[in-house]
């Protein structure tokens, strides 16, 4: 439910009925917004009587959110949220784009990459410590000297970092980095104690659509951290499975179009591991802007041939560059 404030409401109005909610058991959440100042309830809204709250002072009207999903929607928040980490801002008009190794191998690799990826205009760097791969005689990244090397790597560039979190053990670690934004991944999208953990450090959240969630059920995992309190989260749209193999996953520009109407939270595509393989990368990163992506993630290697993980679909620094060079010229970039 939301309790929508007259325009001229004094802010003691506000609170008063944020007090008549609260005395009832539910929980109110105002947002002062340049267009309107609005209270979202959650709770069981049986305990209120809407007849009495529409007569309080200042307020206007009771709308229902008919979501699932509350905090996360536009029925809840009509404008955009913008997450910001030092002068990134997702969400602001202007796409943000993060680059990087999928995994943290070597000093020289992640130093190599993080540079060339920041001469090319890069915004952002990536790259995993902690991997959850399918095979457990697969690499599983640098663990903690893999989070050591990313700081390094954001001292040496200025780039800030995002890395993905597998288990609540590691968050003090990644307190220790200081890492700027923490990704949780597909497979983790709906193990909810890891989401309510990472939300409460109160960093900034990369959170990645699991191959086979529903737009639904991607809202209310993001749903799980705005209940933390942290408002600071960014989706990603990564690829679903579907019955279709030639590819390793299906980049759905549909549904990163319809999170766009439905939730205010920025959203941000990954072709890389939509299309699996580094040829498709570049024309799904302009089909995603175009489409009105808040910004993208894309796997980057200096030697993909090499590479511990997910080389066949990373792009060479020049390949990075061209991608960087066709966004200007479709002016989907600045
Ligand atoms: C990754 O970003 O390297 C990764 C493992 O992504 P996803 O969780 O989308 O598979
Ligand atoms: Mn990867």
């Amino acid at each position: 439910m939301i309790v929508v404030m007259h325009k001229d409401a004094t802010r003691e109005m506000t609170e008063h009925v944020l007090h008549i909610i609260e005395e009832h058991g539910l929980r109110g959440e105002a947002m002062y917004g340049d267009q309107r100042t609005a209270i979202g309830v959650i709770g069981e809204k049986e305990k209120l009587d809407e007849g009495k709250v529409i007569r309080l002072a200042g307020v206007k009207e009771i709308l229902l959110v008919s979501k699932p999903y509350k905090k996360v929607s536009r029925e809840y928040k009509p404008e955009n949220t913008v997450v910001k980490i030092g002068k990134v801002a997702f969400g602001a008009g202007s796409p943000v784009i993060i680059a990087g190794p999928c995994g943290v191998e070597s000093e020289d690799q992640i130093m190599t990459i993080a540079k060339g990826v920041k001469e090319r205009g890069a915004h952002m760097l990536r790259g995993g410590a902690f991997k959850p791969r399918t095979s457990p005689y697969s690499f599983q990244g640098m663990e903690e000297e893999g989070l050591k090397l990313l700081a390094q790597a954001r001292e040496a560039t200025g780039l800030p970092v995002v890395t993905e979190l597998i288990s609540v053990e590691h968050i003090p670690l990644f307190e220790k980095y200081d890492i700027d934004m923490i990704q949780l991944g597909a497979r983790n999208m709906q193990n909810f104690e890891l989401l309510k953990r990472a939300a409460k450090t109160n960093r900034p959240i990369l959170l990645k659509r699991g191959m086979s969630a529903t737009v639904e059920e991607f809202l209310l995992a993001a749903e799980y951290c705005l209940n933390e309190g942290n408002k600071n989260v960014v989706l990603c749209e990564r690829g679903i499975r579907t019955f279709e193999q030639s590819t390793r996953n299906i980049l759905d520009l549909n549904s990163l179009t319809l999170i766009k109407e439905t939730s205010h939270l920025p959203i941000i595509a990954d072709p890389s591991h939509a299309a699996g393989r580094y040829d498709l990368v570049v024309p799904l990163a302009l089909g995603a802007l175009a489409t009105g992506a808040d910004g993208l993630i894309v796997e980057v290697h200096n030697k993909p041939d090499e590479a511990l993980s997910d080389g066949k679909q990373s792009l060479i620094l020049e390949s990075f560059e061209e991608m960087m060079g066709n966004l200007k010229k479709m002016h989907l970039i600045n």
